[in-house]
């Protein structure tokens, strides 16, 4: 096979994946796992599992089985879960891999204790985001006697505000604690770690601030930029002062100037509404963007960049919170969106 090269590059830091990891893990009183899921939330799980996994990282979690299939062959020493539970589809995995399912509801529970063998599930309780898990009410009534119970969850709805929904949740998890037998217990996200030590608990299952997000402040000026998607040019070309650029001529040049066309567009998760606010650097200038962001071409203006020429790479402005603020996107929409396009680069910063 020919071995093409994209034109378009996802530089991952490892370094910072890691820094972010010990960082959470020193916020959390037990162990500090890793939520994996939706690939390593657009990363690459494989990768990211064996970056955290060499820095002592334990237990992981994706949302699928095919998820979970994805990354078998297991390191030994590893613990993997399913959020998402088994249905009837799923048991045939659930059975075979060497990951445990999440629980969810009664239904799921009838299903593990009539197909299971008796091996070991997580549970999950809602205790106030009707989302997914039984009712706190079903989990001390009685449904989940006898079954071998690794690691009971739930999960936080609003820990990234300062809402009276998380000492209700917090409140709400420990009548179940003290109910139902498990190994372990549960409950905080990334944003729930910066609660504090009380929703810390035996094991935390960070994402977001693992990749680069800043979940909440106390977490600002810790949490370092992992992503850094950055795209070649493919163009550059001379414009008069009044010409138009791109699709719907939104943007005029207001003097004679230089644009770069560039390799990325919505196709690649960078989307219309970065218009406007996105930019790229080069060389240490900055570019902005202009006009629309097209399927798979994106414009700046490089007028202040002298010497860039077509095949050079443009770093995308892409530091999550602030990418997040001005384009109306949250920081999860902006790494789970990055495409298949890009070639992910695995590097260290500073080994
Ligand atoms: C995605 C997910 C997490 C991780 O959440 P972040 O906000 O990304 O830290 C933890 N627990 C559950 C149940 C999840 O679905």
């Amino acid at each position: 096979m020919i071995d093409i090269a994209s034109p378009l590059r996802l530089r991952l830091d490892s370094t910072a994946l890691v820094r972010n990891w010990q960082w959470l893990a020193a916020r959390s009183p037990g162990a500090c796992g890793a939520a994996i899921k939706a690939d390593g939330y657009g990363l690459g799980a494989a990768k990211v599992m064996r970056h955290l996994a060499a820095a002592g990282c334990r237990d992981f979690f994706v949302a699928t089985w095919a998820e979970a299939a994805a990354l078998m062959p297991l390191a030994g020493d590893v613990s993997l879960s399913v959020f998402h539970g088994v249905g009837d589809a799923d048991m045939v995995a659930a059975r075979t891999l060497p990951a445990r399912p999440v629980l969810n509801s009664v239904e799921q529970v009838r299903r593990w204790r009539a197909a299971g063998e008796g091996r070991p599930c997580d549970i999950m309780v809602d205790t106030g985001m009707n989302r997914l898990g039984l009712r706190v009410e079903e989990a001390i009534g009685g449904a989940l006697g006898g079954l071998a119970i690794d690691t009971l969850l739930s999960h936080l709805a609003s820990a990234d505000e300062d809402s009276e929904q998380n000492a209700r949740q917090l409140a709400a998890f420990r009548t179940v604690r003290q109910a139902v037998p498990a190994r372990r217990y549960s409950l905080a996200n990334s944003a729930g770690i910066c609660l504090g030590p009380d929703y810390g608990f035996d094991l935390t299952r960070p994402g977001l601030a693992l990749y680069g997000g800043v979940p909440r402040r106390e977490a600002a000026g810790h949490i370092r930029q992992v992503a850094f998607p950055e795209a070649r040019v493919l163009q550059v070309r001379e414009v008069r002062k009044g010409e138009p650029v791109g699709y719907g001529a939104t943007w005029v040049a207001p003097a004679e100037g230089r644009v770069a066309i560039a390799n990325m567009g919505y196709a690649d998760g960078y989307l219309r509404c970065h218009a406007g606010q996105g930019g790229a650097a080069w060389r240490a200038r900055d570019l902005p963007l202009v006009g629309r962001v097209s399927m798979d071409l994106i414009a700046f203006d490089a007028s202040a960049a002298d010497g860039l020429a077509e095949g050079d790479w443009l770093a995308l402005d892409y530091d999550l919170p602030s990418t997040a603020v001005r384009s109306g996107l949250s920081q999860y929409e902006l790494l789970t969106g990055l495409g298949t396009r890009f070639d992910r680069c695995w590097i260290s910063k500073e080994p």
